[in-house]
């Protein structure tokens, strides 16, 4: 095998040493962001050439599209909701943890980010410009990262 197809290789290797079989998939860029959140991490896209964070992580910024000064860098994950939604009909997977609250977030730093809204006593009270933070949580048996009202 090539280099680009060992490393390929050792990193499917070790996702599924962290994540088993099933979901999150990873892409090249999308890998280390994964092995954080199984860590317990949340972490953001930052390129060091324009100094602009963003979210997913990608290989390439969405910024200065610059290819060779993208990393991970740790966030506060502080912010405020700015949309959100409730879904009584999910996947079969969320049949647990139905109805699922799903927010859209904007972050200190200037990204947005969707995800789950977890805490049952937080659904009443949610609006538009609640404060909220992003950290990661074991959720369904595996740590993903979920929003919780401030
Ligand atoms: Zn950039």
């Amino acid at each position: 095998m090539r280099a680009r197809e060992l490393q390929a290789h050792d990193r499917y290797q070790r996702h599924q040493e962290t994540w088993g079989d099933g979901p999150p998939y990873f892409s090249e860029g999308t890998f280390d962001f994964w092995q954080n959140i199984a860590q317990g991490r949340f972490t953001l896209g930052h390129c060091a050439a324009c100094d602009s964070r963003y979210f997913p992580p990608r290989v390439i910024c969405p910024s200065c599209w610059s290819a060779d000064a993208v990393d991970l860098v740790d966030t506060p994950g502080v912010g405020t909701v700015v949309s959100y939604t409730e879904l009584h009909t999910v996947s079969t997977a969320l049949r647990p943890i139905a109805p699922v609250v799903m927010v859209c977030v904007d972050l200190a730093e200037k990204v947005r980010i969707l995800t789950w809204l977890l805490g049952d006593d937080d659904r009443g009270s949610i609006a538009v410009g609640s404060p909220c933070r992003i950290g990661v949580e074991e959720v369904l048996g595996a740590n993903r990262f979920v929003a919780r009202l401030l």
